[in-house]
């Protein structure tokens, strides 16, 4: 078999087979195809797509190019979530605990921010001392002692996915759907969970900005996990505005644990109960959806779920009094409320903006490997819906830099967007498909 037949069967149009990719991606990982031509490879499957079955086998190709976890023997069901990235989702913050405080076990494997989108990682590293470079052994531990644990993406699973990846993002191959469903699918396939909630985001603030794509991406992953044995449900929720109010790591974190506490912004409280609730109803601990909201606000209510996000903090070596006591996360110097500009109704807030945003006031990275600072970010007053009067608050921004601050003040105004007639909130959970 040769690498270069492959490219031009896919060149032409043509259906590769289960051998001819597995020899692909093997053959790449271990180095005995080089760049040139993997990134040719890529732009063909980028042109010409690949259907169910190709896409079902790559993704087990990648999944099969490192270690596969088995972790039966420590619990018979491990659930996961995994969402294609926003602006402001803190959600695993909030539903790992829930789920693991209803006995069910949560392990997951998750990234850092990049561009616009935050990660759960940085969020996470908010709070001093926290560490998310577990080996497998402290991986295993800690699922089979307290049923949580939420680790950095270790190298040896998928490692086909961050080459070829890398390789994708310099040459305009991101955004192929097969390309993006194998790659997330393979790494969920490779950490060994039972049952996968996808949250798929869509709208101006996600990579899928149309819900015809979103869907055709969700629905393709679900086909992939049921193929290969794995219980996956999707929901496919909105990204046109941030979820929540608070965008920026520590303030993302105190937001989350306002939530864990029964306070927090509406919109993201219900998004939680929704994708916890489907993970519940996965791991077979709620019949319906009914049933898991019940269960999860009483865990909520009776600080169950609290309590589990402190054993899980601990368990990482976070220090427990900021977690007690937000106020002593790391915070910016500067808190500026910016005023509303005008009196109407919120017609639009540009989630890639605020995204944006928040990254150059310090909280993202532009690029993999930069440095972040944890306190900067935004906290928004006024959402989609809201009437506001002018002069009234619209929003407040962290900022460690007084011209950073100046540049935030002028493109979050702009991120805005205002009408006069009344507005109707955005729909938060546009589908699910299972
Ligand atoms: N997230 C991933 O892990 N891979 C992609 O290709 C896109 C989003």
């Amino acid at each position: 078999m040769r690498a270069i037949d492959i490219i031009a069967r896919k060149r032409d149009g043509m259906a590769l087979n289960a051998e001819e990719i597995d020899f692909f991606v093997q053959g790449f990982t271990r180095g005995t195809i080089p760049d040139y031509q993997a990134a040719a490879w890529l732009m063909t499957i980028f042109l010409r797509n690949m259907d169910r079955q190709e896409t079902i086998d790559l993704t087990m190709a990648m999944a099969r190019s490192g270690k596969q976890l088995d972790l039966k023997d420590i619990s018979s069901f491990v659930v996961d979530k995994h969402s294609t990235g926003g602006v402001g989702d803190k959600t695993t913050l909030v539903v790992a605990p829930l789920v693991a405080a209803a006995g069910v076990s949560v392990g997951k494997m998750s990234g850092r921010g990049l561009g616009f989108t935050g990660g759960t990682l940085d969020k996470l590293e908010s709070i001093p001392g926290f560490r998310s470079d577990l080996t497998e052994d402290e991986f295993r531990g800690q699922l089979a002692s307290i049923g949580i644990v939420v680790s950095g993406q270790s190298s040896d699973l998928a490692p086909a996915d961050g080459r070829l990846y890398s390789l994708r993002d310099a040459t305009a191959t991101v955004g192929s759907l097969p390309l993006i469903a194998s790659s997330i699918m393979s790494k969920k396939i490779a950490a060994g969970a039972n049952g996968i909630v996808l949250d798929v985001k869509v709208g101006q603030g996600a990579f899928m900005r149309t819900e015809e794509d979103a869907l055709a991406l969700a629905s393709l992953m679900v086909a992939i996990g049921k193929r290969v044995g794995r219980k996956v449900r999707a929901v496919i929720s909105d990204m046109n505005q941030p979820l929540g109010n608070a965008i920026g790591n520590a303030l993302e974190l105190k937001e989350a644990l306002d939530t864990l506490h029964g306070r927090g912004p509406d919109d993201f409280r219900r998004h939680c109960l929704t994708v916890a609730g489907q993970m519940l109803q996965l791991a077979g601990r709620a019949l319906d959806g009914a049933e898991a909201e019940t269960l999860l606000a009483d865990l909520i209510r009776s600080r169950q779920a609290l309590q589990k996000f402190r054993e899980w903090i601990a368990a990482q070596h976070g220090e427990l009094e900021p977690v007690d006591d937000p106020e002593l996360l790391p915070a910016a110097r500067f808190q500026r409320e910016i005023p509303a500009p005008r009196t109407g109704f919120v017609a639009g807030l540009n989630a890639r903006e605020v995204g944006l945003t928040s990254m150059l006031l310090g909280g993202g990275r532009a690029k993999k490997g930069d440095a972040i600072d944890h306190g900067v970010g935004i906290v928004l007053q006024a959402k989609v819906g809201d009437h506001v009067i002018e002069g009234n608050p619209l929003l407040i921004i962290h900022a460690n830099d007084e011209a950073k601050l100046a540049g935030a003040r002028q493109r979050l105004l702009s991120a805005y967007e205002w009408s006069d007639e009344e507005v109707s909130p955005l729909l938060l959970l546009h589908q699910m498909v299972s």
